[in-house]
């Protein structure tokens, strides 16, 4: 059995390196590529493990130990809006991080470090 693709789908382009998705187009949600999910994870990871680094050694009360900077309310995490800095990160609560989506440099800084590999 062959793998027909739907031809009506049109296939949109990924948001940071232009090319074709290659993931179901069904997730609306999706709008990177695989490769560019990488690269994004890694500087998201990064980023995270350089304020758990700075909790640890005390230089960062925890996150939960603050309130919510956008609503007031006990905070669970520390969001980032530009990961080229890392430790500039707002306490903020779970509800208030998922509406402000990812750091603002998040696809700048990918797509620079694709040029790097390629
Ligand atoms: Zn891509
Ligand atoms: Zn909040």
């Amino acid at each position: 059995m062959t793998l027909a693709l739907t031809p009506n789908v049109k296939s949109r382009p990924c948001a940071i390196c232009a090319n074709p998705l290659d993931r179901v187009p069904k997730a609306a949600r999706i709008n990177i590529c695989l490769r560019c999910a990488f690269v994004t994870n890694v500087i998201q990871k990064t980023a995270a493990g350089a304020v758990a680094q700075a909790v640890k050694t005390g230089r960062m009360p925890r996150a939960r130990e603050r309130l919510c900077v956008d609503c007031a309310r006990p905070a669970s995490d520390y969001d980032h809006r530009e990961y080229s800095k890392p430790l500039a990160v707002e306490p903020v609560c779970r509800r208030c991080n998922l509406r402000r989506g990812p750091a603002l440099d998040l696809y700048a800084l990918a797509r620079s470090r694709l040029h790097r590999v390629s």
